[in-house]
C-alpha cells in the first residue's frame, strides 16, 4: 500500500537539506489497528516523526516530502484515519525565520531573548556573563564532542559552589529543539541579573547552586543551523553505515539501555548507539552529575515540543517509589506555569503521559487522592530533610512493561532517578502543541521562558514553573554525604 518512491530517503544526503513543500501532517489514530497503519506508513515511507505516538486519540505529527503527500494522505483517508495538515511548506517557514533573524556584526556579550542564538553566540554570551558576574558564575567544559566542540556548563553559586544542594538543568540534548537552549539562557540571565536585585532570586541562590548546560549537543545544534534545521541526534559517524550519522543522546544512558523505546538501527532518529555511554554528550551529563554526588537535588532536562512535564519512568509504566512526592512538586510547578499565560501542560510519568496525554486524571496517573497538600513555605521548605543515606546507591530496576509501545529506554531522566538517585527528576517538553512544532517563532521565546522560569519583579516571586523550589523538601547535605563514593555504578 505504501509505495516508496526513489529519493524519498531524504535524510541520507550530506547536502544541505531542503524541505521545500514538505508538509507536517497531524494524524490521530483511534484504534490499535489505525495506530499500526500509521506506524507502517511512517516506516515504509521513511517519514520523519515530529512527535512520538502518545496513545490512541492523540495526534502524531509526521513530516511528509511532497512526492509522498498524496500516497500518505490517501492511504490514511482510505482507512478513515483523521488527518490534518498543520504546515504546508516547512522550508518556507525555515527560510522566513532565517531571513528575519538579525545578522550581528560582532558576537554578543549579553543575552538576547528575542532571537535564537547560534552556538558561537551562546559561547560568547557565556564568556560575557562570566566576566560580568565573576563571583557568581563559572563557565567550564563538561566534555568535548566528536567534532571537537566544548560542552559548556555554567555553574551559578553565591558561595563558591562547594557545599550547597544543586539544581541541575540541561538543555539542547536534541539539536532541533531550539527553544530549549533559549530557555536555559533565560534562566541563566534571570539568576545572574536577579541576584542582589530580586529578593526571591537572592534567596534562591543563597540556598541552591545551579549547574546549567545550555547546549548538551553542540555538534547537532550547529548542524541544525548550518545544514538540517530538523536534525535531532549528535553527529558521530556510525561505523559501517557511512550515510547515516548520529546517535540519539537521550537513548544512550545506562538505564534500560537497548530495551523497547530506542532503536539499534544507526539510521533511526532514535538510534541508541553501540553501547550505553558511548557518546561524549551523555558522558558529559553523567560525569557532571557524578562529580556533584549527593548534592544534586533537582534534575531538569528541557525539550520541545508538546507541553508535557514529566517524571520517571520512561521505560516502564510502573511508577517510581518517590512518584507522589515528585508529582506533588510538579503540580505546583505546572500550576505556577499555567498561571503566567494560561498555557496548558500535561503531566505525569513519561510512559504514562505518553500513553494518556490528554487525560490528567490523578487516578489514571497513579496518584493517591489522599496525597498531602503542598506546603507553601518559603525555602528552605519545611522541617523535613530527605534521606541521603541511600543517595547514589542505584535504586531497584522495575522490569520494562512487555508490550507497551510508548516507552523510552536509555533516557537521561531515568538514569538521573534510578542510578544517580536524584530525588526530584523532571523532563519538560516546552511549547508548543504542534502549530509550529520545532519551528517555534522567536516571538514565543520570551513568553515560553517567562512561564517556565520568571520572577515577577513587582511581587518578588518566582512565578514560573521552574524553580518552584519553595515546594522542595530541602535536603541536608552533610560533609559526610558529599564524600559518598560514586565509583561503583559506571
Ligand atoms: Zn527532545
Amino acid at each position: 500500500m505504501w509505495l516508496k518512491e526513489s529519493g524519498s530517503a531524504w535524510r541520507k544526503s550530506e547536502e544541505a537539506i531542503d524541505c521545500r513543500q514538505y508538509q507536517v501532517v497531524s494524524v490521530t489514530p483511534h484504534t490499535t489497528a489505525e495506530a499500526q497503519v500509521l506506524q507502517e506508513a511512517v516506516q515504509q515511507l521513511q517519514l520523519q516523526q515530529w512527535t512520538e505516538p502518545h496513545g490512541l486519540g492523540v495526534p502524531v505529527d509526521v513530516m511528509v516530502p511532497p512526492s509522498l503527500v498524496e500516497v500518505f494522505l490517501s492511504g490514511l483517508q482510505a482507512k478513515h484515519i483523521p488527518v490534518q495538515v498543520k504546515i504546508t511548506d516547512v522550508q518556507a517557514i525555515i527560510d522566513e525565520q532565517a531571513a528575519k533573524r538579525p545578522v550581528s556584526k560582532s558576537l554578543p556579550r549579553t543575552f538576547d531573548h528575542n532571537k535564537y542564538n547560534s552556538l558561537e553566540e551562546i559561547a560568547s554570551i557565556l564568556e560575557g556573563v562570566e566576566e560580568e558576574f565573576p563571583s557568581l558564575v563559572t563557565i567550564s567544559s563538561a566534555g568535548t564532542t566528536f567534532e571537537g566542540r566544548e560542552i559548556l556548563v555554567a555553574q551559578v553559586s553565591s558561595d563558591g559552589g562547594e557545599t550547597r544542594p544543586v539544581i541541575w538543568i540541561d538543555c539542547g540534548i536534541h539539536a532541533r529543539e531550539w527553544i530549549s537552549p533559549a530557555v536555559c539562557q533565560y534562566i541563566l540571565d534571570e539568576l545572574t541579573s536577579g541576584y542582589d536585585t530580586k529578593s526571591e532570586i537572592t534567596e534562591l541562590l543563597d540556598t541552591y547552586d545551579f549547574h546549567i548546560i545550555p547546549v548538551v549537543n553542540p555538534d547537532g545544534y550547529e548542524y541544525s543551523w548550518t545544514t538540517d534545521r530538523l536534525w535531532r541526534k549528535n553527529r558521530v559517524p556510525n561505523e559501517g553505515v557511512l550515510e547515516c550519522h548520529g546517535v540519539d543522546v537521550n537513548r544512550n544512558f545506562e538505564v534500560a539501555f537497548g530495551e523497547p523505546g530506542a532503536s539499534d538501527e544507526p539510521c533511526s532518529e532514535l538510534y541508541q548507539g553501540p553501547e550505553a555511554f558511548s557518546e561524549d554528550e551523555s558522558k558529559a551529563v553523567r560525569d557532571g552529575i557524578e562529580a556533584l554526588g549527593s548534592r544534586v537535588t533537582v534534575f531538569y532536562s528541557l525539550h520541545a515540543y508538546s507541553q508535557d512535564w514529566m517524571t520517571p519512568y520512561g521505560y516502564t509504566d510502573a511508577l517510581p517509589d518517590d512518584y507522589d512526592e515528585m508529582i506533588r512538586v510538579v503540580e505546583a510547578g505546572v500550576e505556577a506555569l499555567e498561571d503566567v499565560f494560561g498555557t496548558s501542560y500535561t503531566y505525569g510519568s513519561v510512559a504514562n503521559t505518553m500513553q494518556l496525554n490528554q487525560d490528567r486524571s490523578h487516578s489514571l496517573l497513579g496518584l493517591q487522592e489522599s496525597a498531602t497538600p503542598p506546603s507553601k513555605g518559603s525555602y528552605p521548605g519545611g522541617e523535613q530533610t530527605l534521606d541521603f543515606e541511600s543517595h547514589f546507591v542505584p535504586r531497584s530496576h522495575p522490569a520494562a512493561h512487555i508490550g507497551l509501545e510508548d516507552v523510552t529506554s536509555g533516557a537521561s531522566y531515568d538514569w538521573a532517578y534510578e542510578i544517580a538517585n536524584i530525588p526530584y527528576v523532571n523532563t519538560i517538553q516546552l511549547r508548543d502543541e504542534g502549530t509550529w512544532g520545532f519551528l517555534l517563532p522567536e516571538e514565543e521565546i520570551l513568553p515560553t521562558a517567562e512561564e517556565t522560569f520568571a520572577v515577577d519583579s513587582s511581587e518578588q516571586i518566582v512565578k514560573g514553573g521552574i524553580c518552584h523550589c519553595s515546594e522542595l523538601v530541602r535536603p541536608s547535605v552533610s560533609a559526610e554525604s558529599q564524600e559518598v563514593s560514586i565509583g561503583g555504578y559506571v
